[in-house]
């Protein structure tokens, strides 16, 4: 489900085709260099270009203030799961040397990936605080709990670690956590990032893997505040201290601009493309807008039938994913097999939960949800 523009509702309903299509008309000749993107060096004078421009377009979009480093990893969201941990306690390190040799690490779990982001750091001997367990609080990952019933480690914790959008539970973050400003926040924008404002000003790293609003899988996104690089074999790693893979390390990719080894060209290229595409688009401002108005339409059209449930709370419900439930559940499948049937594809919900989901990423036009609806509508109407 991962590639490019994937979760469509309708393959030709892509709001970013003109991406597609100039990755297609530049595929043989790569701005003039006689050779396709997949031919050139990542040595070379015009793949450079191509990343700075890349950066300029991300800085542009987010409004990335000048203390942050912008870097194209590899390896998913997932390696930022492991990576956070080695770099953020090195960092705790430098920056606070009288501190505990293994400080608490603060981790909100709101979801599956934030569980799964809190299992790595602990498997790594990191010293979790869990903060807040929606699932053991309230038997399902089903809200964002208000501040008052978090359990944050305070001014001495190594960072605070959340997930801005669950993807598979379909729960988002209204706001940005509100925690001591000394403390590295830590966010995981994999299936969020570029579809609404953020202050980036608040974080110490944000990452995001590229394939839900960014480009292909295999480009991981991390923005990181240059106080927080360290390196891997600075004094803030000690004997004793778990080592810090090379490239785990956040500095080694600063240091090289992304180009200490061989990046993942291909899909850095439609990551440039497809930031050249949401400035002319009218940025994040003009995204954020028709994301807030394809979610609405969509809970709307829930919250006033008799079928479908929305099991998420009002709040916390996602703008990416929008996951509901039909009753009697044996509809489901019903609803699932008309869906194909209109070339509405990938609609089944995650494995883990079950139900429906709507993915709506930024690629997916305010018509494609409009044409869902419709769908909604009817199968509500053919079967109560
Ligand atoms: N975090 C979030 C929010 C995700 O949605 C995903 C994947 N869907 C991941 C992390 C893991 O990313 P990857 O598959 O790139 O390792």
């Amino acid at each position: 489900t991962t590639a490019g523009f994937a979760h469509q509702a309708r393959p030709m309903a892509r709001q970013a085709v003109p991406v597609l299509l100039k990755a297609q008309a530049e595929f043989l000749d790569y701005g003039n260099t006689g050779m396709s993107i997949l031919e050139l060096s990542h040595r070379s004078k015009d793949f450079e270009t191509l990343v700075n421009k890349a950066k300029e377009d991300l800085t542009h979009l987010l409004s990335i203030p000048d203390n942050y480093d912008i870097l194209f990893m590899q390896g998913g969201g997932t390696t930022q799961f492991s990576a956070v941990v080695y770099n953020l306690l090195a960092a705790h390190r430098k920056l606070h040397p009288s501190a505990p040799a293994n400080p608490l690490v603060d981790y909100l779990i709101t979801g599956s990936w934030s569980a799964k982001a809190a299992e790595e750091a602990a498997r790594l001997g990191a010293n979790v605080n869990i903060v807040i367990n929606t699932k053991k609080l309230r038997g399902a990952y089903t809200s964002v709990p208000p501040a008052s019933e978090w359990r944050l480690s305070g001014p001495d914790a190594a960072y605070v670690y959340y997930c801005d959008n669950e993807t598979v539970d379909g729960v988002e973050f209204s706001t940005v956590p509100d925690i001591d400003p000394a403390v590295p926040l830590v966010v995981d924008m994999s299936s969020n990032i570029l579809s609404r404002r953020v202050d980036v000003a608040r974080f110490g790293v944000i990452y995001a893997g590229a394939q839900k609003n960014i480009g292909p899988a295999g480009v991981t996104v991390v923005i990181i505040r240059r106080d927080l690089l360290v390196g891997p074999n600075s004094a803030a790693s000690p004997e004793g201290a778990p080592l810090r893979p090379l490239m785990l390390d956040y500095k080694t990719h600063a240091d090289h601009n992304s180009l200490y080894n061989t990046p993942p060209m291909f899909g850095i290229y439609i990551s440039k493309l497809v930031f050249e595409w949401l400035k002319e688009y009218g940025g994040v401002t003009r995204m954020e807008e028709t994301n807030r108005r394809k979610a609405r339409r969509l809970y709307e059209t829930i919250d006033r039938s008799a079928i479908y449930k929305s099991v998420v709370e009002r709040e916390s419900r996602s703008r990416m994913n929008v996951t509901f439930r039909i009753y009697p559940e044996a509809l489901e499948k019903e609803f699932l097999k008309g869906a194909e049937a209109r070339n509405y594809v990938q609609l089944k919900g995650h494995r883990s939960v079950g139900g429906i989901r709507a993915s709506i990423y930024n690629a997916m036009p305010l018509e494609g949800v409009e044409e869902l609806v419709t769908y909604m509508i009817e199968f509500e109407k053919a079967n109560t």
